[in-house]
Order: structure tokens, then sequence, then C-alpha cells
């Protein structure tokens, strides 16, 4: 017998067919002999909807008020379930973050988890009760209603399987899981049996679709196997672990890839020991986060400094810098804001030497030039502009062989 946390996503529990799809697969689940704990999101639209109702009101509406409407959404769902699991002789109890003790400080809007009592949902489990929470919502040390930041319900799931010890935290959704790229982009892309939590992190830009990010960290830091998987049909989705792909140990797993980046560079920079803080200070000053930073030295004692932005950060970045450019004397002050980063991902990268060099000859056969390229250990990245994304992410795709 297994514990499982299984949580539904807002389309999965968007009408109430839904909702009574979502009680029969819980039945099965049931009966099959595991204790099920659900986590339920609102359903889909409805937190916007609410926002709305307050943005109509005023746009500057407080937190704290913001987070006692929207928590209504989930509150909504988790009743509506719990009695048509009744309705089909299921035992079931719904519970609010406030009941079972979900601990957040009190950054209203983006609470942080601080502590679960497990103990209530313990007990009604040993009743034999399925135990169907409130997702995205918990309570502040004044006891006020907080809310965990959109898509939060992933972390509330993740976070209670990590209190419960569960074996397994299912996140259903509208897609069957993780894929080896985006399957608009390259319709070959294959679902993923099973990725590390390294990999999912550094697919984030695939991954975020599919679960938020933070559940992720939070799951790899508590070691919760997650897996990703369909409400609408059967499979066994992506399981997410430390363990990853040991049976097929690919080299690659995947292709993630971004298109709203944006380079800037400042050539003939002084080159002496702080300019890159002095380049960048200004920048993060304004909260504009820089991606991929190179710096080359010259030989004249001058430096080109390049970094990456996202899109819609690029005009004010290229003020900052040119700003910065006249305090230091640089020469020039150049920019792009048509680029796209594509990453292959993988663990596997760790022993075979080689990886990146594929990577860049399939490039070059394309006639695809490569702007900027950095690396991690289990990461390369390069910077192409953005009318050759989708021929790059087909042509990697088809050179790892990830279409088997
Ligand atoms: N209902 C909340 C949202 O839309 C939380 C969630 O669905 O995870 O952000
Ligand atoms: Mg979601």
């Amino acid at each position: 017998m297994a514990l499982i946390v299984q949580k539904y996503g807002g389309t999965s529990v968007g009408t109430l067919e839904r909702i009574q799809a979502v009680a029969d697969r819980v039945i099965r689940c049931k009966e099959a002999g595991d204790d099920i704990v659900v986590v339920l999101s609102a359903m889909s639209g409805e937190t916007n909807r609410l926002l709305g109702l307050a943005q109509e009101i005023d746009e500057n509406a407080s937190e704290r008020e913001k987070d006692v409407l929207v928590s209504t959404g989930e509150q909504v769902t988790i009743a509506l379930l719990s009695i048509a699991l009744q309705k089909k002789g299921c035992d079931a109890i719904s519970m609010t973050g406030d009941q079972i003790r979900m601990h957040t400080d009190n950054a209203h809007g983006k609470a942080r988890i601080t502590d679960i009592d497990d103990h209530n949902i313990h007990a009604h489990l040993k009743d034999n009760k399925v135990v169907v929470i409130a997702g995205f919502q918990g309570r502040s040390p004044d006891n006020y209603i907080t809310t965990l930041g959109r898509g939060g319900s992933d972390t509330t799931a993740v976070a209670i399987a990590a209190a419960l010890k569960a074996d397994e935290c299912q996140i259903y959704t509208d897609v069957d899981g993780v894929y080896t790229t985006d399957p608009r982009v390259e319709p070959k892309a294959r679902r993923l049996e099973s990725i590390t939590f390294e990999e999912m992190l550094e697919m984030a830009s695939l991954g975020a679709k599919v679960l938020q990010i933070r559940a992720v960290e939070f799951a790899g830091k508590y070691n919760v196997p997650l897996r990703v998987l369909s409400s609408f049909t059967e499979g066994n989705g992506t399981l997410i672990s430390y363990e990853g792909n040991k049976m097929e140990s690919p080299v690659i797993s995947g292709i993630a890839f971004n298109r709203d980046e944006a380079s800037l560079t400042i050539l003939g920079v002084p080159d002496k020991p702080s300019v890159a803080a002095s380049i960048l200070a200004p920048i993060g000053d304004a909260n504009i986060d820089v991606d991929m930073i190179i710096q080359n030295s010259m030989g004249d004692n001058t430096a080109d400094f390049t970094f990456t932005v996202h899109r819609n950060d690029y005009k004010r970045a290229k003020e900052l810098l040119e700003e910065t450019s006249s305090k230091l004397g640089a020469r020039e002050v150049q920019g792009k804001d048509s680029l796209a980063k594509i990453s292959i991902v993988g663990v596997g990268m760790m022993n075979h030497p080689g990886v990146a060099k594929t990577m860049f000859e399939t490039l070059g056969d394309e006639g695809i030039n490569m702007q900027l390229i950095s690396t991690s250990e289990i990461k390369v990245s390069v910077v192409v502009d953005e009318k050759y994304l989708e021929l790059a992410v087909r042509a990697l795709h088809s050179a790892y062989n990830l279409e088997q």
C-alpha cells in the first residue's frame, strides 16, 4: 500500500463532468489499495476572473484582501470533489489551507510555506478517508489567509507530499508528460519516461507550461518523486526523481528554448578590475535579470562585454548601458533584440565528451550562426537569430536521435 498525493489543475476540474471524472480516477486508485490525498486548483479561469473583479473596484486592491478573494476558487473545487466522491460511495473530506495548518510567512500573494502540521491529514487517512485539500492557500503568522503565487497548487501538493513522506506526488494536467522538446515546434517530440530534477530545472522553459518550477525545486530539496501525467488519458506520464532515466541513459534528454532573448554589447571598456560590476550594477538595480555574460579581453587594455536579457527589458537595459558607456569612456554600445536561446540538456553529457561538438556541427551544417554560447555541467546553450529557432530545434532533435 502506498501513500499518493494527487494534484489536479484547473482544466482537470474545469467543469462538473471533469470533476466527476477526477472522482472516478481517485476511486480507482483508492480501490487499488492506496491512501490518497488530493490537492486541487480552482476551476480554470476562476482565479483570473476573481482578480478581475477586484481590479474593477481598485487597481491597487490590498494584497491581503485579494488573497481572501482568490482563495475561494480552491474552496469551491474541494467541496465539489468531496461531494462527488461521497455520492459515489467514497468517504472523503475537504480541508482548507487553514484547516491543515499550512503555515506560511505573511507575504500576501507570494507567500512561502514555513511548516505543515500533518497531524490532521493523518487522522483522516487513518479513518480511511480521501483527504481533499485546497491548493495555493495558507495561513500567515497573524492567522490571515495567504496565497502562494500563481500556479502555487503544485507547490502545495509537493509540500504536503514531503510532510507526509508520500511515496509519490502526481501532478495531473492537460498534457501527458514532459517532452523531449515542444511538440508544436518538432512534431516528432517524444514523451520522456523519466528525467532528473536537475534536468527538469534546466528545461524550465519546457517544464514551466507543465508545472511550477518552484514545485520542482521543492521536490528536489525534499526528495519527493514527482510524476506529471494527464487527467484526460491513461498512461505513466513522466517521473521526475534523482534516478532519472537510468534505463535508457541518453546523452541528451531534451531541447529547451526561449524565444524572447535580447543581447547587449559594450565595446572597448577599460580592461581593469570591477568594470564588470560597474556595467551590471545599474542593470541589477533596475531589477533586470541578466542571463548569459561573456567578456573578451582585446589585448589593447580594453574588453568587450556582452550579456543577454529578456526582450521586454531590452530598451531599458540599452538606455542604462549607454549611460554606463559614457561614464566609462567605452567605444560603443550594440544590441540585438530578435534572438532565441536553445539549450540541449542531459545529465548524460557529464560522461560523454563531444556533445557540444555535435551541436555546433549540426547548426553549422544548417548554416545557422551562433552568437553566444554558454555551458554548465548538464547543459549547452546557444543564442541564435530568432528566425532559425524552429530549424535549429528540429535539426538538433534529429542529431541526438531524440525521436527514438
Ligand atoms: N488557482 C491558482 C492559479 O491559477 C493556483 C493554481 O492553479 O495552481 O494560479
Ligand atoms: Mg497550474
